[in-house]
């Protein structure tokens, strides 16, 4: 057989993506994969899509954090010398406190439920419970699934899930154009 590309020369291989047998200058390893050239130039252009298109989400959700997060840390000082008017130097200090794990609670939630809930999806569609299939099961499915996915975001995130998030997304969205 003669390479697709070279009539002049002997293939070596088939690229694993076309079937096209080439020779060895057009067949390149891409992660195992032994794909010709214009596969190769598809994968490549695909692979930058894909990435340009996680870092313009990454993007999103860092400016959702901090379109959240901002007006609550701006809100968390006069909260707290609020709670200090009544309160004393106690209550300053409960009141900073409470904001300070209400801001963590709101920040955990939004790492952790973006993470949890692909999670979540990909498990119901894999079961088959008739108990799913009724109105009334879904009703109950709906109020577990949301107690359930906000109790397990919380815990992903104080677990120290949401800082890696946070910091993951931060890099993709720095990479992002
Ligand atoms: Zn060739
Ligand atoms: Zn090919």
């Amino acid at each position: 057989m003669k390479c697709f590309y070279h009539m002049e020369r002997d293939a070596s291989g088939m690229c694993a993506q076309c079937g096209k047998a080439a020779c060895g200058e057009c067949l390149e390893d891409v992660g195992g994969a032994l794909l010709c050239h214009s596969c190769e130039k598809l994968a490549q252009q695909d692979a930058a899509a894909e990435h340009e298109m996680r870092g313009k989400k990454a993007k999103k959700r860092i400016q959702l954090i901090n379109f959240l997060t901002i007006p609550c840390v701006i809100g968390a000082v006069p909260l707290a010398i609020a709670v200090a008017a009544k309160g004393g130097i106690i209550g300053f200090f409960g009141g900073l406190v409470g904001a300070v794990l209400g801001i963590y609670c709101v920040w955990a939630t939004i790492w952790g439920l973006f993470h949890v809930l692909p999670w979540l999806k990909h498990k119901l569609s894999n079961s088959s419970f008739f108990i799913f299939l009724t109105p009334a099961g879904r009703v109950i499915l709906l109020f577990a699934t949301c107690y359930l996915v906000l109790i397990g975001a919380i815990l992903y995130g104080v677990l120290g899930g949401a800082l890696h998030q946070y910091l993951h997304y931060r890099q993709m969205a720095m990479n992002a154009t």
